[in-house]
């Protein structure tokens, strides 16, 4: 396993930041981890990477970053309705995804072509058109920073979240995840009532609805409406659907009858952000090489060569905006380093 020295991270995260790391290595077992984990100078900083889709680099990484390729995918146990597998870290969430489907397992049709690994769909609970990682998962190992020991988090462990998990908080900065283990079911009840997924199907001319034709549906939706990354540097949704009280949703729908907002837990509402955005006016705004998308108000973008701190005062920007127009604090989904 070899240690590089200040490394460009420029092709190792979606918004396309030019920074470094002042170390970096790959990691394709827990052995390595554990080795890693064990030669590193105290207290030096660990930074664990995926596929980098979900973070915004504002600075040159100082300690050492960690890329975790943990791959392998194994059929743990299986009932009449159900199987288990667990998959490394290092997997790459679609192929994952379209390894479930070639197999006609579900579970995990609705969150097809969501980009990075496997190893952090259970940081923010991935979801997407109306189904959370949450609902497939059934335990990750994770090896502890500090002591370098392998302990097991079942879901409750997790504390799982809109967008968010115990790696998000308590134990933010603490483990390296090294495997998932999800639940998929043989007989599936496929969820297809959020967006635009029946309106796809039926263009598609799907009479038989199956995993794959709802998979095929969400990649389609999202093709054509999200910007890819290889073309234009984001990180998808830069900040979290707000989720405020009825009451607050109410008198805001007086004051913007459009308002778009969901019904979230007892007594709250959850408010599109995009909209928002889209309504104080930032959408397609853009400032030398880096702005808000066009076409998606949620997902700031670096057109060429911007950097995390120009990214990082636009969003700062938005959040003031936001609050002094609709009261409401936008709070960062992506990880900004
Ligand atoms: P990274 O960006 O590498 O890391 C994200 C965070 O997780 C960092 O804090 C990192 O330290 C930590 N981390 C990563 N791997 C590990 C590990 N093994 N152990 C411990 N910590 C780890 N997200 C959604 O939820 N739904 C969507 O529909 C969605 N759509 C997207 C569309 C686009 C175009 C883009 C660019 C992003 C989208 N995202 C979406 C966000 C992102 O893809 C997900 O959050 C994804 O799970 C991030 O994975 P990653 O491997 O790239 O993580
Ligand atoms: P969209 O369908 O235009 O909807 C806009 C927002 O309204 C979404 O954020 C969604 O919240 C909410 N929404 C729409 N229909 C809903 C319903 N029936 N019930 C509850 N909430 C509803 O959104 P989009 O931007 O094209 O994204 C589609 C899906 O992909 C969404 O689930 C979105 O979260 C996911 N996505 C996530 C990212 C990311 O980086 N996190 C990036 C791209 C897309 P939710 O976000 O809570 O679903």
């Amino acid at each position: 396993m070899e240690i590089l020295k200040n490394y460009s991270l420029k092709s190792h995260n979606t918004f396309g930041i030019d920074a470094s790391a002042e170390a970096f290595a790959i990691i394709s077992s827990i052995d390595e981890l554990q080795e890693l984990l064990e030669i590193r100078t105290a207290k030096k900083q660990i930074n664990i990477l995926g596929g980098g889709s979900n973070i915004l680099l504002t600075q040159d990484l100082p300690g050492l970053t960690i890329l975790n390729s943990i791959t392998g995918i194994e059929h743990l146990s299986q009932s009449e309705d159900h199987v288990l597998i667990k998959s490394g870290a290092g997997e790459v969430w679609h192929e994952f995804v379209m390894y479930c489907i070639a197999r006609d397992l579900a579970g995990v049709e609705n969150l097809s072509l969501i980009p990075g690994r496997v190893g952090a769909a259970p940081m923010q609970n991935i979801g997407a058109y109306g189904i959370e990682l949450k609902e497939v998962f059934h335990s990750l190992e994770a090896v502890e920073i500090n002591s370098g020991e392998v302990v097991t988090f079942d879901k409750s462990a997790c504390d799982f979240g809109y967008r968010s998990s115990t790696f998000k908080k308590e134990n933010k900065g603490q483990y390296v995840i090294v495997s998932v283990t999800m639940k998929l079911s043989k007989k599936p009840s496929l969820n297809t009532s959020y967006g635009a997924i029946n309106q796809e199907l039926e263009a598609m001319g799907v009479d038989n609805l199956s995993i794959a034709a709802v998979s095929q549906a969400v990649i389609n939706i999202r093709s054509s409406k999200l910007p890819d990354p290889a073309v234009i540097g984001n990180a998808g949704s830069f900040f979290k659907n707000p989720v405020i009280e009825t009451s607050q949703a109410d008198s805001l729908k007086k004051q913007f009858p459009e308002l778009v907002s969901y019904p979230a837990e007892a007594g709250m509402m959850k408010v599109a952000a995009g909209w928002l955005i889209d309504q104080a006016g930032w959408k397609g705004k853009r400032i030398g090489d880096y702005g808000v998308h066009d076409k998606q108000a949620l997902v700031l973008v670096n057109h060429g060569s911007a950097s995390g701190s120009q990214i990082r005062d636009l969003s700062a920007q938005i959040q003031a905006d936001i609050e002094k127009k609709f009261g409401i604090r936008l709070e960062p989904e992506v990880n900004i380093w």
